[in-house]
């Protein structure tokens, strides 16, 4: 049986897959069963930060598998704490609980806010406030954080507690907050699963004021706009903001599974012995692989990936074919004008991944993605997008 034939079998029917069995790749190429190779503008959703098989992050991680793979977080290992070490002295943050994933990353940002509210203001400030077409993962929790209705409808009675407000629309989440007892506001600067929506600067420092003002926990949803991708190492640094916590995974180990939930000073000890943990959360080989990503994460990527955006944007901003190009750094949304699954699929034939993210065409390549590959790929995608 073929791979795809066996996987329809097999796998449970929960992903719509592209029509492309990868079996290999090298930086932002990767190549199919056929050997036909694609230049890859996805990464993994935001996942292989530096694309497939990149040179260092192979040395540091196969470095620790031959030293040891696990020890539980009954031990101390010096992968977990340097790392977390890293992360705070990168961004002024004060401690790290390591999961596995975004998703888990979220819930551990929605208990500390629970427990500080309730421990600071009372056991009825439960309420977390999310946006409105927000995406915060998919165990039964963050469903409920999600601001989408069709991802609720099948799995109700979802963790009571969560309420939403419009996206870019401050007089309703202040009236929100008005009429609920909030514990926390969670928000993704840029929400990619939504459409690759960026919130405005006013709204973001709107939510700021009202978080500090208020004593409401302010939490930042970095998983996919976060370690680099925005142009700086998190997307929240972009509106000058300081959020209470971050929660981030996605590009942190570049393509191993690894979530931080990252707590900034009012929080720091929130969290007692026995408040959260993780069997596999701060995996030295994962966090191996995200001390060699963070690293080298510095001014210089930086300004590349804003390079790289800017090429993007002014290449396909009014190009036939283009509604709009929104986003930030290298989470890159255009609205065509064709049919978005029509493009992708076109895109795919030409030799170019592209992902969707309602009715848009998502562009998260690899952050260093060479010009060269870049340069081809758009113009592809621009001719596709022409046609
Ligand atoms: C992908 C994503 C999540 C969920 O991450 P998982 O690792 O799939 O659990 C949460 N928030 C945002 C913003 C995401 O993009």
């Amino acid at each position: 049986m073929d791979i795809k034939t066996l996987d329809h079998q097999y796998v449970a029917n929960t992903y719509k897959r592209f029509p492309v069995e990868i079996v290999g790749g090298h930086g932002s190429i990767v190549t199919d069963r056929d050997g036909k190779e694609y230049i890859d503008l996805g990464s993994g959703i935001a996942v292989n930060a530096f694309g497939m098989g990149d040179p260092a992050w192979q040395e540091a991680v196969i470095g620790q598998i031959h030293k040891f793979q696990h020890t539980s977080n009954l031990y101390y290992t010096e992968p977990c704490a340097r790392l977390a070490q890293m992360l705070c002295e990168k961004t002024g943050m004060k401690k790290v609980f390591f999961s596995n994933s975004g998703a888990e990353a979220n819930e551990c940002a929605i208990k500390v806010a629970r427990k500080y509210a309730a421990e600071k203001k009372g056991p009825d400030y439960y309420t977390i406030l999310t946006l409105e077409n927000s995406f915060h993962g998919r165990t039964l929790t963050t469903l409920a954080a999600t601001g989408q209705d069709e991802f609720h409808r099948d799995f109700q009675p979802l963790t009571p507690g969560f309420v939403h407000a419009r996206a870019n629309d401050l007089s309703d989440v202040l009236e929100k907050a008005k009429a609920h007892k909030l514990a926390g506001i969670m928000i993704e600067v840029v929400q990619g699963e939504g459409g690759v929506i960026t919130l405005e600067a006013d709204f973001v420092k709107g939510i700021a004021a009202l978080c500090q003002k208020e004593d409401i926990v302010l939490i930042c949803d970095e998983v996919q706009i976060g370690n680099g991708r925005s142009g700086h190492l998190y997307g929240y640094m972009h509106y000058g903001i300081t959020p209470d916590v971050f929660s981030t995974a996605k590009g942190l180990c570049a393509g191993l599974p690894l979530g931080a939930t990252v707590l900034g000073e009012k929080v720091e000890n929130v969290l007692g012995y026995g408040d959260n943990g993780s069997t596999f959360g701060g995996n030295p080989i994962c966090c191996a692989g995200a001390i060699s990503t963070l690293s080298r994460m510095d001014e210089a990527l930086l300004a590349e990936v804003q390079a790289k955006s800017q090429y993007i944007v002014e290449t396909l901003t009014g190009a036939k074919g283009v509604k709009a190009v929104s986003g930030l750094g290298l989470l890159l949304g255009i609205a065509p004008e064709r049919d978005c699954a029509t493009v992708i699929n076109e895109c795919i034939e030409a030799g170019v991944l592209v992902l969707s993210a309602h009715g848009k065409v998502r562009l998260l390549p690899a952050l260093n993605i060479p010009m060269e590959q870049l340069r081809k790929a758009v113009e592809i995608l621009r001719d596709v997008l022409a046609r």
